[in-house]
């Protein structure tokens, strides 16, 4: 007898991280994370520091100031969140909770592959759905539900694409959906859109919609590892049932206590982000480098063909400019380039020009 993994295990593809150097060369930026240029809060780096003194301390189990504050600051009910280590760790808990063995969880086409990651290793089969010219198609989600669905998951706006759907679309799925099947909205990236409320007007008075969150993107810290769930109150129970009593560390929840109260920081974060997205997009379409209107922090940049996507990323490489590759996400003809400082998006929008000769 050989020792064998469970069914399913063996498919999940390695997850492949955005690079971070470049041989030989010292000046390297790194827009292949989506990571926030300006760092977290200084409020939430203080804090941090702050609890080096208290290392030997078990940290809270029921995470009730962080979820407190996170209640005060987005308008939900701190009874409801559940955090996480990373929205990652959320949306395992939901797979291994709500799917298993014979049980199909979807995700679009061009959607986050923890999705896919997750319910592979709880033993479901993940389903790819395909999206309409880069936007999720809620039809097409529709269509794909079977009796085996347990689990749909969208991210809105989404990554690697930047599109989002409106609210109404978001409700037309979730009111499309049969009994027993929940619909999980992403919103990794919804600080970043102006005025949007992450999908929670959508979420209320209905019992099949839950959301994730994370602190990795605009709160500028996923090197803590720090997200959140919430949704219906026996879903959120039952997610506490598999929840590691320790899984958050002290030094994190303390730093996403202080970054999440910031939220002059977080606007400030916004805004600087829309800037320089705006720019950046209008001067790579101004060289013949198209890209859908971005909802995130970063663009897709289309090109001809998948060879020159490849020759654009090697051109960035050589002048230390790490974007990522895409072909993992069926988007082998993209680079998706996070917005990173003013001076970074300078960089990157010379060196496309000149790769396009137009330097
Ligand atoms: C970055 C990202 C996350 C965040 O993952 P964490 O585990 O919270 O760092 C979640 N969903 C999407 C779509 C993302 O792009």
């Amino acid at each position: 007898m050989t020792i064998t993994p469970q069914p399913g295990i063996l498919d999940i593809a390695l997850y492949q991280g955005g690079a971070a150097s470049v041989e030989g060369v010292a000046d390297v930026v790194k827009l292949s994370s989506n990571e926030n240029p300006f760092g977290p809060s200084p409020r939430a780096s203080d804090a941090f520091r702050q609890s080096a003194g208290e290392l030997h301390v078990y940290p809270s189990t029921q995470h009730e100031r962080l979820r407190e504050a996170i209640g005060e600051v987005h308008g939900v009910d701190p009874e409801r969140v559940i955090c996480g280590v990373g929205s990652d760790e959320i949306i395992s808990f939901l797979c291994y909770a709500y799917a298993g063995p014979g049980d199909e969880v979807l995700h679009t086409e061009h959607g986050f592959g923890m999705y896919k990651i997750s319910a592979l290793a709880a033993g479901a089969t993940p389903v790819s759905v395909k999206e309409n010219e880069r936007v999720t198609d809620v039809d097409a989600l529709l269509a794909g539900v079977t009796e085996r669905t347990k689990l749909v998951f969208i991210a809105n706006p989404n990554n690697p694409t930047g599109t989002m759907i409106p609210e109404a679309e978001v409700a037309r799925l979730a009111d499309g959906l049969p009994a027993g099947c929940l619909l999980v909205l992403d919103g990794a990236y919804a600080e970043y859109v102006d005025g949007f409320d992450a999908g929670l007007s959508v979420m209320e008075g209905r019992k099949n919609v839950f959301m994730t969150r994370t602190f990795s993107k605009i709160y500028g810290l996923g090197g803590l590892r720090i997200g959140w769930g919430y949704g219906p109150q026996a879903i959120v129970d039952t997610l506490n049932r598999i929840r590691g009593p320790f899984n958050l560390s002290g030094p994190a929840l303390k730093a996403a206590h202080a970054a999440v109260r910031d939220t002059g920081y977080t606007e400030r974060c916004r805004r600087e982000n829309a800037k320089w997205r705006e720019w950046l997009a209008a001067q790579l379409a101004k060289v013949g480098v198209p890209s859908d209107p971005s909802e995130c922090n970063f663009i897709l940049a289309r090109f001809g063909s998948e060879d020159e996507a490849r020759a654009c990323d090697a051109a960035l490489k050589a002048k230390g400019l790490i974007v990522r590759m895409v072909g993992g996400y069926n988007l082998p003809e993209c680079l998706r380039i996070t917005i990173g400082s003013e001076q970074a998006c300078r960089r990157v929008a010379a060196v496309i020009a000149e790769f396009k000769g137009q330097g």
